[in-house]
């Protein structure tokens, strides 16, 4: 569709706009790249204009703007979604949120947030009260608490406090709806769960409440294993046996190469276990380590940590492993999968023979509806598409694991595993115009759009 530029720029009157080339490809993008098929798909691929919004004021005055103009809108907090979530495959308006960034609130056991806010800057105002946040994905540092909420599932806490869906986690949204005249609505309790994991096609998330917790000053560790096998007992059974930690990450021997900060603190010959521990616990962390026959490599604060030039343990695990190997290696892609419950370390066992060099494993120990839940992120050898889908169904039909496809741009396919009904009736309330990230939800269809123009004229 050709959209009159020239008279919506007229119409932003003063609010932030970029619209030169570089500028466009740089917010066009996130960390699809990771797939070789997404990659060929969305590299390309271009949004029109930049605006930046620096209040919910003129959000609302963009979001109304978009709706009259009938241009596509795509969200962006960090960029650091790994499935083209905010690339704008129908181009449009990109909307950076991060300045959209106050801390409004925190009291005891809650923040109250702008959505562009940095989950870092989050979660250090949070210490600064004695609190911290239930879990950030591993890209702290740059992603947005909504672009958590709108394109994450969990990540580091999850081990402790469960995923981002599970019940009290996210208390409330204010969402603004995408129309001539836009609302803003707020969605309690589980009602959120209209919005969340939505990546940004049913609203524009203005701000939200989160849980806190009393902070730990975490030590930052890791303990060496000789056998994979051993170091997943071992951190299940700390898992199992309710070991204080906000990590636990088991990681391969065969990765030492691609962690080469640490140097022989991961040595190519142990299998590692990388952890966030509460010092209390640290000795009953130590003493179990040793008793499956593994030692400690290394226990620091965060300070120390930064001191000596080495990564937060945070930063070796969930999707920051494959980023530092794929920073060596552009032969890699990657797959993330869900197992079976109770988890048994033997199928992984049987999974690394039957595919020798063409996966390297690393899993993470989490909780989901309350219950032990373990996910792996494997590095696989790219093959191919075909190879790959092959791959996906020998997981899934021989193994009972679940793969969360992260080659693919649509909710459904990725994430969800299914449409989500309340999501797509949501979405029918807060973009009736079907304006928001088009192409990323097969739930929705073009025939939904209320675009008869009786109701335009009603607010234009
Ligand atoms: P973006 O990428 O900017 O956006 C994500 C989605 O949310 C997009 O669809 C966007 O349109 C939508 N969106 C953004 N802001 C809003 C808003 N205000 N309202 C409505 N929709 C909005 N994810 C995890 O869950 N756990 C992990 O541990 C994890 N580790 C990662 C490690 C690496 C190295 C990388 C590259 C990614 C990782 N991810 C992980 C994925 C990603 O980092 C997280 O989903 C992250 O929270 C996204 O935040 P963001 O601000 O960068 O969002």
């Amino acid at each position: 569709a050709r959209h009159d530029w020239a008279a919506f720029k007229a119409a932003l009157d003063g609010i932030r706009f970029h619209d030169d080339e570089n500028y466009l490809a740089a917010r066009s993008r996130d960390y699809f790249w990771y797939s070789p098929i997404l990659n060929d798909q969305l590299k390309d691929k271009l949004g029109d204009l930049v605006v930046v919004p620096q209040s919910v004021d003129e959000v609302i005055r963009i979001a109304g703007l978009v709706a009259r103009h009938r241009v596509p809108l795509t969200l962006r907090g960090g960029g650091t979604g790994n499935y083209g979530q905010c690339v704008p495959l129908e181009g449009g308006v990109v909307m950076d949120l991060t300045r959209l960034d106050k801390v409004i609130e925190i009291t005891s056991g809650h923040v109250h947030v702008e959505a562009g806010a940095r989950i870092s800057r989050l979660d250090d105002a949070a210490r600064e009260t004695g609190q911290e946040l239930l879990m950030y994905p591993s890209t702290r540092q740059m992603a947005t608490i909504g672009g958590f909420i709108a394109g994450g599932s969990g990540g580091i806490g999850s081990l402790r406090h469960g995923m981002l869906r599970d019940p009290g986690n996210v208390t409330y949204v204010k969402v603004v709806t995408v129309e001539p005249e836009p609302k803003l609505i707020e969605l309690h309790g589980e009602d959120i769960q209209k919005v969340q994991h939505a990546y940004g096609t049913n609203g524009i998330v203005v701000e939200l409440g989160l849980a806190l917790t009393r902070a730990t000053d975490w030590v930052h560790a890791a303990a060496l294993f000789d056998g994979y096998g051993e170091a997943l007992r071992f951190a299940s059974s700390a898992q199992q046996q309710g070991m204080d930690c906000y990590l636990l990450t088991a990681v391969e021997r065969r990765f030492a190469p691609y962690y080469s900060k640490l140097g022989d603190l991961f040595p190519a010959d142990r299998d590692a276990i990388f952890a966030m521990v509460a010092p209390q616990e640290m000795e009953r962390f130590t003493a179990a380590a040793e008793a499956a026959g593994g030692r400690i490599s290394f226990a620091m604060s965060k300070p120390e940590i930064r001191a000596a030039g080495l990564q937060p343990a945070y930063e070796c695990g969930w999707n920051h492993t494959t980023l530092q190997a794929l920073k060596v290696d552009k032969g890699w892609t990657y797959l993330q999968v869900a197992y079976p419950r109770p988890f048994d370390p033997d199928l992984v066992l049987r999974q690394m023979a039957r595919y020798g060099d063409e996966i390297y494993w690393h899993h993470e120990m989490a909780r989901m509806d309350g219950e032990i839940q373990i996910f792996a992120l494997p590095l696989v050898r790219y093959r191919g598409e075909a190879a790959t889908y092959r791959l996906i169904a020998e997981l899934e039909e021989k193994d009972g694991c679940t793969i969360f496809n992260p080659h693919v741009v649509t909710i459904e396919d990725g994430g969800m595993k299914q449409i989500d009904q309340t999501q797509i009736e949501f979405k029918k309330l807060a973009d009736p115009y079907g304006l928001m990230n088009p192409g990323k939800t097969r739930g929705w269809s073009a025939d939904m759009a209320r675009v008869d123009d009786n109701q335009m004229g009603e607010h234009a």
